[in-house]
């Protein structure tokens, strides 16, 4: 039989994916675009380039690539656990935090578990979860569209495993307080692994989320997920990491896919760490442009959640939300629209951000 003839014929049974796999939302990839015009502020990127040494760093080590990375990724690890001051041990990298917290999920869940998370927070949430065969447990933002702890302590059961807490909260911006976090943790049993997931805590406002090492001290089932792709420009090389307790650590390690994460990557991250200062300064920056483009915000009539994060969030119905989305697109501005729930903006250079402000002017209530 042609190959035709074996997809039509009525008894060919051909390979089918898992149900959890068929069932998976899709993952909908921040748009991206070319052109000078093109204002790429879908995915939270840093509109920056790479640090100067971080860029320097990987030309160094592109001449190594026929060569495997080092996969315990000691350097890297040890300049970690110098910065954060815990020990290698208790340090776990991956191909971005996205890897490491997949790592998480299927390293602590078997089939049926539960994870809790917040609604709406970051779309790899639910996938990650689903793909690993356990369940995914929704708990609705606040009215201040922050994370309703007592609503997610009240939905632990037998099988919960992980709760992921995202600070400050993507799409939301809002941060999660130190207080209430620890109020959360003395409520939620120790077998339980809580998960802090921090892609933005580089952005925020000293004080204004937890100060998660210090939880992760006190409770040793925190984990602490940060991430090179935001802050520190390294979005497109592919580096995150976890902070958790040893055996945790030890099993992530043992649970990553072989050489995830590269030596471009791996050398780029320390590169990144020991210029501390500029990144500082870049993140300053644009918390500068993000007070200056909220308050403009709300003085053309939006009501606006305080943003921690290198972003903006309009919570807009779905009648709203088409508008935006159809104006946006026809400025040539990238954003991220969830329907139904509201648009995400991305703060990036006073430029931009001007285009962003001109065009929700013209929008306000
Ligand atoms: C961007 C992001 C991450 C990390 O992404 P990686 O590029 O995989 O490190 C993790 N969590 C949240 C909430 C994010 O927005």
């Amino acid at each position: 039989m042609t190959r035709d003839q074996l997809l039509t014929a009525p008894d060919t049974v051909l390979p089918t994916l898992r149900g959890a796999v068929a069932g998976l939302p899709s993952y909908v990839p921040g748009r991206r675009g070319a052109g000078a015009d093109i204002a790429a502020l879908a995915s939270n990127e840093s509109h920056y380039p790479p640090l100067p040494a971080a860029a320097a760093a990987v030309a160094e080590a592109a001449v190594t690539m026929n060569r495997y990375p080092d996969s315990a990724a000691v350097e890297l690890r040890e300049r970690l656990a110098r910065h954060l001051g815990v020990t290698a041990g208790e340090v776990a990298v991956g191909p971005g935090s996205v890897g490491v917290l997949q790592q998480i999920i299927t390293g602590l869940c078997d089939a049926g578990d539960e994870v809790i998370f917040a609604w709406r927070s970051f779309e790899a949430y639910p996938i990650l979860v689903e793909l690993a065969g356990a369940r995914p447990v929704r708990i609705p933002l606040d009215d201040a569209e922050g994370h309703d702890l007592e609503a997610m302590a009240a939905a632990v059961t037998g099988r919960t495993k992980v709760i992921l807490l995202c600070t400050p909260n993507n799409p939301t911006g809002v941060p999660i307080s130190h207080e209430s976090i620890e109020a959360f943790l003395q409520s939620v049993r120790s077998d339980i692994l809580v998960a802090i997931d921090e892609a933005y805590v580089e952005y925020a406002e000293a004080g204004s989320g937890p100060d998660s090492l210090a939880l992760y001290r006190q409770y040793p089932n925190v984990c602490i997920l940060r991430t090179f792709s935001k802050a520190y420009g390294l979005a497109g090389l592919r580096v995150g990491y976890a902070v958790a307790a040893p055996g945790i650590a030890e099993g992530l390690r043992r649970t990553a896919l072989p050489f995830s994460v590269s030596a471009l990557a791996q050398k780029a991250a320390v590169a990144s760490l020991d210029a501390g200062e500029e990144m500082e300064a870049r993140v300053s920056a644009v918390r500068q442009e993000r007070a200056r483009m909220a308050a403009q915000l709300e003085a053309q009539g939006w009501k606006l959640q305080a943003s921690q994060g290198n972003f903006l969030w309009i919570r807009a119905d779905d009648d709203l939300c088409a508008r935006l989305v159809d104006a946006f697109d026809r400025a040539g501005i990238l954003v991220r629209a969830y329907q139904g729930d509201g648009v995400r903006i991305t703060v990036a250079n006073p430029a931009s951000n001007d285009r962003v402000l001109r065009l929700l002017e013209a929008h306000a209530a």
